[in-house]
């Protein structure tokens, strides 16, 4: 049975069509079939078994949750209690969480079914998934293209049918551009909507947990059950049990965009087209485009490679080879042991962030480089302000086209950290944003449009990402 979305499949348990048990087999089996694309890292297949019947149970006894049965695969840095986590990385290799994420306690609270855990870029650092300990993801739907990163487990998982929905993490646009590779919605919410209690740190001003899945209307339903108020999480300020789902009134809404970026010279023409075409719809359906050219955005790039590595090389240096995980074999010393697991267990790219993070934090620096670009993120952030009072969202692309070729880029980073241009910007303001899918290209690849919406206006957001995003429900068959 194919997947419809949450309140289809609800409909089904009830009736007696389908049983959650069922749908675990089902999915399980495709994750075994599909293993080739290396999306999971690990499958929790008895457990979530003796979850579904549990479940089932319940069901049968008259009695839905919110996400009842609903199987979710979770990003690898997400804390399970008792179950691994490695952020992807060597270093961790081994090490079994002490307490779960808030998210996780959510979405078991909810109903849900954790499948595994799942593949992504080392410590969420990439754009490609290229960068994992090991090794990369296959896009499902042509597998010599990267699913993009770092969240590409996530997305693939989501994409081949392996899981109904899945959690990411979004520093830069994490979650949205593998979303926008493998034609799924995948959303990051308002910068303290979601507790980070239980992630593994990247950038801890830019983080937030991140949500996939076919639908916009799933996509919101399942954030409603994870988001609000943690008392482990004091940057999470959100309400708890606000329902985010997407109502539809016939309302206009009044829709900014940047020209410069809805035509920039980098963009596939087929994107081109479609961005274009949603415009037009747009007018045509009633609602105000408001044109805007943000001249600071040139800046995006560097100042989220300075301060997202800064902030990096500060969280990542509780990785030591004396806690967690594992330690290099022929430490034999205090400085030994520093220095051979941190320059035998992280990867490459890794290691440069750290390095990049921590020459710009230094003496001597720290003003020309970190001081200076806290100051361009608020400049952006007040910017953005600004215009969310006047409009109600902000539409762009998420990318610049289809995912490309893997291998492409690996050895560039800096033609890999140019894939983030259209994503970083949500994280510095710390505004909302979703990738839709909106088409796919002359090769069947999915194309998607990324609408950011004001602080807190999440569930605004979603209801317009539904309304106006003529959405294609991708139809990838192996
Ligand atoms: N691609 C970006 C980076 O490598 C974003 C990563 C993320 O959002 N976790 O930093």
């Amino acid at each position: 049975m194919v997947f419809e979305g949450i309140a289809t499949y609800h409909d089904q348990l009830v009736q007696g069509i389908t049983t959650v048990r069922a749908e675990v087999l089902r999915c399980l089996e495709r994750a075994h079939s599909q293993s080739h694309l290396n999306a999971f890292l690990e499958l929790f297949d008895e457990e979530a078994l003796a979850r579904a019947d549990a479940i089932d149970l319940e069901v049968q006894a008259g009695t839905l949750r919110k996400l009842s049965g609903v199987v979710v695969g979770i990003k690898d840095n997400i804390c399970y209690e008792s179950h691994h986590v490695s952020a992807a990385s060597s270093i961790l290799e081994g090490f079994q969480s002490l307490y779960s994420a808030t998210v996780v306690e959510r979405l078991l609270e909810n109903g849900a079914i954790i499948l595994g855990r799942l593949n992504c870029d080392e410590f969420a650092m990439g754009s490609s998934n290229e960068n994992s300990a090991y090794g990369p993801v296959l896009n499902p739907w042509n597998t010599s293209c990267v699913p993009g990163g770092s969240s590409g487990g996530s997305a693939a998982a989501v994409a081949m049918g392996a899981c109904h929905m899945s959690l990411g993490t979004d520093t830069g646009g994490s979650v949205r551009q593998p979303a926008a590779y493998c034609g799924v919605v995948g959303m990051k919410p308002t910068y303290g909507r979601i507790s980070r209690h239980g992630i593994i740190a990247f950038a801890s001003s830019f983080d937030q947990v991140g949500v996939l899945g076919h639908t916009v209307e799933d996509v919101a339903l399942l954030t409603s059950c994870i988001a609000g108020r943690d008392g482990m999480d004091s940057t999470c300020t959100a309400p708890r049990g606000e329902n985010l789902a997407p109502e539809s009134q016939g309302k206009t809404y009044k829709i900014a965009y940047s020209p410069g970026w809805m035509n920039h010279p980098s963009l596939h023409p087929s994107l081109h087209q479609h961005l274009e075409a949603f415009l037009q719809r747009c007018v045509e359906q009633g609602h105000t485009l408001v044109p805007i050219e943000i001249e600071e955005m040139d800046y995006a790039i560097p100042v989220y490679y300075i301060l997202a590595t800064a902030e990096a090389s500060s969280n990542l240096s509780r990785y030591s080879g004396m806690h967690y995980g594992k330690r290099d074999d022929h430490a034999d010393s205090l400085e030994s042991t520093l220095k051979l697991s941190r320059s035998n267990l992280f990867g490459p790219e890794v290691q440069r962030r750290i390095m990049l993070g921590t020459f710009v934090l230094s003496e001597g620096y720290y003003d020309a480089y970190y001081g200076k670009a806290q100051k361009v993120r608020r400049l952006l952030k007040e910017r953005f302000e600004r215009i969310m009072q006047e409009c109600d969202v902000f539409a762009l692309p998420t990318t610049v086209g289809p995912a490309f070729p893997l291998g492409s880029k690996s050895s560039d980073p800096l033609a890999m950290y140019l894939e983030d241009q259209f994503t970083v910007l949500a994280n510095l303001v710390g505004l909302p944003a979703i990738s839709v899918p909106i088409a796919t290209d002359e090769h069947g690849m999915p194309l998607a449009i990324q609408i950011m919406g004001g602080a807190f206006e999440d569930a605004l957001m979603f209801e317009i990402a539904d309304r106006l995003v003529d959405s294609i429900r991708p139809n990838y068959v192996s």
